[in-house]
């Protein structure tokens, strides 16, 4: 409605102009065809004229005649008026034109206008008087007041017309919305599988729909993997709280001895490092997906970074019978970002290395660049990972079945990946055989965007 009030109100400022302008014109272009023809016949009759006996005669145009109500007048050197007939004229006209100037002018009388056109006559050496040419401006004022009066008689029923076309179209076009609306308010949490149908064929409507689909897929995927962690927390607190309540409940039975209440709170306390543990990496992951962090981001030498992280595993690689071996690059491989998360993606996919790796096997990681990109690939010669658990493996609390034994919450991969995607990189899976796997990690190189 505001629309379209705008709208004509727009029209109608656009439509008076345009009037004026035309009526403007229409005038002007009306007062130079008047002009000429005055300017053309007194031209024609100064041509003609003759003097005899100290007269002005001009053979056809002696009296004057009403020639389409134009009017002829001819005046002596005196400025009195040659012929019989009494007629308004241009005094003024009349009185420059024995000044030697030709003159246009408007002039009333009788309640009549009239546009009178005067130009002098004279020989080479005498001033023989003045014409003046007249006509009546009867007709084109009406002929004015009528293209006036049509216009603006008009206007009001084009903007009238133009308000409901206007009306129309905007409800027209604003239906689809109204619809896009009631739908949108159908959608609850609970009914976040709900998706808008597609009501109109309007392309921008469509446009819309489409993203208000894909706004409220994304917001149930979210919702999902919100309530599945949600889930997944629960049930990973659950059993150490189980095995603590199990083992103090046990404990207060009856009264034990001194041995046994420390092994009672050795076993609690060892649940409760499993938890804090825990709680610890989910708070890690939380502060990881929280984007505003990257304003600290410093340029980090991922050469060093890689250099110490594994001269920091190397202990557990020896342990375990590993061969740990590092290809790292004479470039200098800098990256924007916060050191101590890179060290933890590299610290994890390490650590699964060594954990999936039997004794006797080898580790490697190479680093090198390529393009605008830092890669580096972590390579064992272990388990190697299921193709049924390849999609998996980077969510939050996957293990795999044969991986249960050997502790680790299934959250070193999402904390890695998460790493990966808020420094703009990415992880895959390059490569995994029973014979072993690889995994791949890529890092904007800085300044090479
Ligand atoms: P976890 O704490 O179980 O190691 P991760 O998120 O680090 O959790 O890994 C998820 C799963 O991916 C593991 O349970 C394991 O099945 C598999 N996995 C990860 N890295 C390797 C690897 N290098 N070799 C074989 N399997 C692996």
């Amino acid at each position: 409605m505001k629309l379209t009030f705008w709208y004509v109100l727009i029209l109608g400022v656009i439509l008076l102009v345009f009037i004026f302008i035309l009526y403007e014109s229409f005038k002007a272009f009306s007062y130079r065809d008047i002009d000429q023809a005055l300017r053309t016949i007194a031209s024609s009759i100064r041509e003609g004229i003759s003097v005899v006996d100290e007269r002005i005669v001009t053979p056809e145009f002696e009296r004057p005649s009403p020639l389409n109500d134009v009017f002829v007048l001819l005046f002596n050197p005196r400025g009195e008026l040659l012929t019989e007939t009494p007629l308004p004229y241009d005094a003024r006209g009349v009185t420059l034109a024995l000044r030697g100037k030709e003159s246009y002018a408007n002039f009333e009388n009788g309640g009549r206008e009239f546009r009178a056109y005067t130009l002098p006559v004279h020989d080479e050496e005498h001033r023989l008087g003045a014409i003046q040419v007249l006509t009546t401006l009867s007709a084109l004022r009406k002929a004015l007041a009528n293209l006036l009066f049509l216009l603006l008689a008009l206007t009001p029923m084009f903007l009238a017309v133009a308000a409901i076309g206007g009306l129309n179209l905007a409800r027209r076009a604003l239906a689809p919305i109204g619809e896009i609306v009631k739908a949108v308010r159908l959608i609850k949490t609970e009914s976040l599988d709900r998706r808008l149908p597609s009501i109109s064929t309007d392309a921008e409507i469509e446009d819309l729909v489409r993203t208000l689909n894909g706004m409220l897929e994304e917001i149930e995927k979210g919702f999902l993997r919100e309530k599945r962690l949600t889930q997944d927390i629960s049930h990973e607190l659950r059993t150490p709280l189980t095995i603590i309540k199990g083992s103090v409940s046990l404990a207060l039975r009856k009264s034990r001895s001194p041995e046994e209440y420390v092994a009672t709170l050795q076993e609690v306390e060892r649940e409760v490092d499993h938890m804090i543990r825990m709680v610890n990496e989910l708070l890690f992951l939380a502060r990881e997906d929280d984007l505003t962090q990257q304003k600290h981001f410093k340029p980090v030498l991922l050469n060093a970074l890689l250099e110490e992280v594994c001269l920091e595993l190397l202990p557990l690689a020896t342990q375990h019978h590993l061969l740990l071996c590092v290809n790292l690059p004479e470039d200098r491989l800098v990256v924007l970002g916060n050191s101590s998360s890179l060290e933890r993606l590299f610290y994890n996919l390490l650590e699964n290395a060594i954990k999936y790796t039997p004794s006797g096997g080898k580790i490697e990681v190479t680093a090198e660049r390529n393009g605008h990109q830092a890669v580096i690939r972590v390579k064992d010669t272990g388990i190697g990972i299921p193709r049924e658990d390849l999609p998996h493996i980077f969510e939050r609390f996957f293990r795999g079945d044969r991986s249960r034994q050997r502790g680790g919450f299934g959250l070193g991969l999402s904390i890695a990946l998460a790493v990966a995607k808020s420094h703009g990189g990415d992880i895959r899976v390059e490569d995994s055989t029973p014979q072993g796997s690889t995994f791949l990690v890529t890092l904007p190189l800085l300044g090479e965007k």
